[in-house]
């Protein structure tokens, strides 16, 4: 499933994308238990709260999931907006799939080899590991904002994985079954700020400095996340294109080391690290007006535009 969470109204709601439609979770769900009389069961009503609920409220969206697509495939997409079950695709408005996480951000840094490489240094025989506060993280199509802390803006595509069951001391063999999905996401750094503080974390942190999504897709898709192209984009032009089989330390093996006497929780999100080809190395900054995308194989693509502030 490509679960989003997209804006209703006022409010946001959880949806999942199919053919074209955006399948809005609960307006299925409420058909469906009306259909077949049943009580209606709670249901979640962000993607935290899904993440949360564990393997049997995953079990109910997916059934929801499946009565909603065979909807889509046999129905006209306009009466099920009239409905209030589908809408179409492009016009809904994608906020990030887990738009406020609970705590920061688990980032790894220099995480593949010709990017250590290319900002001079060694490449780590432990995983190197900061975060980023949720006040980070934007929607697909929302604006990386060009503060003026900085004067150079940088990117960092990134395979983000999301964490499903919780758990400390997760040895390496299971690690995967605790995934409860992947995202794009787009590490936006302020190089200047990252070597002025030392620590990472301030360059790392400003406002806007986290675009993720446009969907958080379920780990079933993604049977092995060390086999993924991945490719960062500026103005159409391609500056990272690498595989995920090219990280130092796999998703097993940072999720197994993050673990140790550390607990993970459902919902929390790691970021595993970016390839060669950041501006830092050539000089080539983000601008206000450029286009940046972000696109792991199998996870669509993430896009964002760079603004001034206002
Ligand atoms: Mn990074």
């Amino acid at each position: 499933m490509h679960l989003v969470t997209f804006q209703k109204g006022r409010g946001q709601r959880i949806g999942a994308v199919w053919h074209g439609a955006i399948l809005d979770l609960r307006g299925i769900e409420t058909e469906l238990a009306l259909q077949r009389g049943e009580r209606r069961v709670r249901f979640p009503s962000t993607m935290l709260e899904l993440i949360q609920g564990g393997p049997e409220c995953w079990a109910t969206v997916r059934r929801v999931f499946d009565y909603g697509r065979s909807l889509v495939d046999a129905q006209d997409l306009q009466v099920l907006t009239r409905r209030g079950v589908a809408y179409p695709e492009k016009k809904g408005r994608l906020l990030a799939p887990i738009p406020r996480p609970a705590r920061n951000i688990f980032c790894m840094g220099r995480n593949y080899a010709e990017h250590a490489a290319e900002r001079g240094a060694q490449v780590p025989d432990r995983p190197v590991f900061f975060t980023k506060p949720p006040t980070t993280v934007i929607a697909p199509g929302a604006d990386i904002v060009h503060h003026l802390a900085t004067a150079e803006l940088d990117y960092e595509a990134e395979l983000a994985v999301v964490i499903g069951r919780g758990g400390r001391d997760i040895p390496r063999a299971q690690a995967l079954s605790h995934v409860f999905g992947y995202m794009n996401l787009n590490d936006v750094t302020a190089r200047d700020l990252q070597r002025a503080h030392q620590q990472w974390f301030k360059g790392k942190s400003l406002d806007t400095f986290c675009p993720i999504g446009p969907a958080l897709v379920t780990a079933d898709e993604i049977p092995d996340p060390q086999r993924l192209s991945i490719q960062l984009r500026v103005n159409g032009k391609v500056r990272q294109s690498a595989s995920t089989s090219q990280m130092i330390f796999d998703v097993a093996t940072l999720i197994e080391v993050l673990s140790l006497g550390m607990t993970l929780e459902p919902g929390d999100i790691l970021a595993t690290g970016t390839p060669s080809g950041v501006g830092a190395a050539t000089g080539e900054f983000l601008k206000p007006g450029d286009l940046v995308e972000v696109e792991v194989e199998g996870l669509g693509c993430l896009v964002n535009q760079v603004a001034a502030p206002e």
